[in-house]
């Protein structure tokens, strides 16, 4: 093996720990990685020179759009990704349903500042918050507090008919050019821990203080968009519906808001905003696809990508990106005429930006079969290139990744993929990792993510197609590998 990437203290740790659990597994396990090398030439040649990627990027944005759980847009994801999923040869093509909760619908909203100046605002509503019927303005207060005790104390009475700011102004950084000088990145990392929850106590309390705020008949929330030239974040969740309305506007505007009322001034905002709940709860579902098993069909290698989004853009980064991906390297594998000796199954989850709740539900569903799910590998850091692996607390599989990437490590950056200790959270490789099964989030170029996700830019101008391809083309080499290894992995913990 090649110990370039990894760090001393992984392979000290990858040593020791494979010595100690099972002689000689991890070395034998990187030998057996499959080398069948024109079909891993085909699938390359495939991927990279036959690409599907673009178009059917830009169907999905630019014609289908904005996929937020439980939309109309959805539903036509869902039914695009299966005829897809037919037209490319995949075998067992269905959707799965779950049980989502309620939808709910953004309606029109207008913001506006009307003192000390008068302009109109860009902004949105947070998701799964109620609308104003009709124009609600009132004056803003900025609520500090961090804790149940300093928010009595301070806020106890006083919010009635108020737009409440939900704590400072966070600081900007640039993650794709950071700060110039130590001084502006102390400063920036300053603000930052001042203005984060410091024990469980005040971690509990931001969690819950929206409700406080709506316990006190406030008129509403703002918060911060927290990110450069206007750009927009936004979340929401039915798990978490809002009893009052909530607005997400720039960070620019935030920062003003909170200089105007340090100096004393009186600052008065309205919005005017019409969204809908549904009345009943919704199912919603996850689309499956596969290419079965030729000798252990029951045993599974899982590609996947969340197909839903956020719906102030077209959901390009996030996670069109992904879930292009994927269909892409179900193509890219049938076409490649792989007959794998593992089941190779394709899912692109819904409910994902909710709380990863397609793909929880996807692996409580299949929990009784999940022992025999070889890994289960996702895409979702947006459009970047693939980088690398990060191992997710299984080091002892350093040297079997550093095997499976070797016959595309040319695609990697400086012709290198890296394999690095380290647990990624935040995506749907988290509901199977729960059960033990061996599973991963590839590392990729930022380009431009922390920005694009979330936000009203996250459309099909802000993808990568090249990227893209060279993402699906490793993922089906990793696929085809991990199907045909003789073994299935040691479980994780
Ligand atoms: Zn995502």
């Amino acid at each position: 093996m090649s110990g370039r990437h990894v760090s001393v203290a992984l392979l000290i740790g990858a040593a020791s720990c494979a010595l100690a659990q099972r002689p000689g597994g991890a070395a034998q396990r990187a030998e057996q990685v499959p080398r069948n090398d024109p079909l891993v030439q085909r699938i390359i040649d495939e991927g990279l020179h036959h690409s599907h990627v673009q178009p059917d990027l830009e169907y999905l944005l630019d014609v289908i759009g904005p996929r937020l759980t439980g939309s109309a847009g959805m539903q036509r994801a869902v039914d695009w990704a299966q005829q897809k999923f037919r037209e490319y040869g995949l075998s067992s093509v269905h959707a799965e349903s779950w049980d989502f909760g309620k939808g709910w619908t953004r309606g029109p909203a207008t913001m506006r500042l009307l003192a000390p100046q008068e302009r109109e605002l860009f902004g949105a509503s947070w998701a799964w918050s109620p609308g104003t019927n009709g124009p609600a303005a009132g004056d803003v207060v900025l609520v500090d507090a961090r804790s149940q005790a300093d928010f009595d104390r301070r806020f106890r009475g006083k919010l009635r008919g108020m737009w409440v700011m939900l704590g400072p102004a966070q600081p900007i950084t640039n993650p794709d050019a950071p700060p110039a000088t130590h001084a502006d990145s102390a400063r920036i990392d300053s603000i930052a821990r001042a203005n984060a929850p410091h024990s469980p106590e005040e971690q509990q309390f931001f969690g819950q203080r929206q409700y406080q705020i709506a316990n006190e008949h406030a008129l509403g929330i703002i918060r911060d968009g927290g990110k450069q030239f206007g750009l927009l974040s936004m979340s929401g969740s039915p798990a978490a519906i809002s009893p009052i309305p909530q607005v997400v506007i720039a960070n620019e505007d935030y920062d003003q808001f909170q200089r105007l009322l340090a100096r004393g001034e009186h600052v008065r905002f309205e919005a005017n905003i019409a969204n809908s709940f549904a009345r009943d709860d919704l199912k919603q579902y996850n689309t499956v696809a596969e290419i079965r098993g030729t000798e252990a069909p029951d045993q599974v290698v899982l590609l996947g990508a969340h197909l839903d989004s956020w719906d102030l853009a077209t959901g390009g980064t996030d996670n069109g990106a992904g879930a292009i991906a994927v269909l892409e390297a179900a193509r890219i594998l049938t076409a490649s005429g792989v007959h794998p000796k593992r089941t190779i199954r394709f899912v692109l989850f819904s409910g994902e930006e909710e709380g990863l709740f397609g793909s929880q539900a996807y692996a409580a569903d299949h929990r009784r079969d999940l022992e025999d799910y070889q890994a289960v590998l996702v895409l979702d850091n947006g459009t970047g290139r693939i980088t690398g692996m990060a191992l997710q607390g299984q080091n002892d599989l350093a040297d079997l990744w550093m095997h499976m990437f070797q016959p595309v490590d040319s695609l990697g950056l400086h012709g290198e993929l890296v394999v690095r200790s380290g647990i990624k959270t935040g995506t749907d490789h988290l509901s199977f990792t729960q059960y033990g099964v061996p599973g991963f989030n590839y590392d990729q170029l930022t380009a431009g993510y922390s920005h694009t996700h979330h936000s009203q830019i996250d459309d099909y101008d802000h993808t990568v197609p090249a990227d893209i391809a060279q993402a699906a083309t490793i993922m089906s080499v990793n696929a085809w590998q991990l199907a045909d290894l003789p073994e299935l992995l040691p479980r994780g913990r």
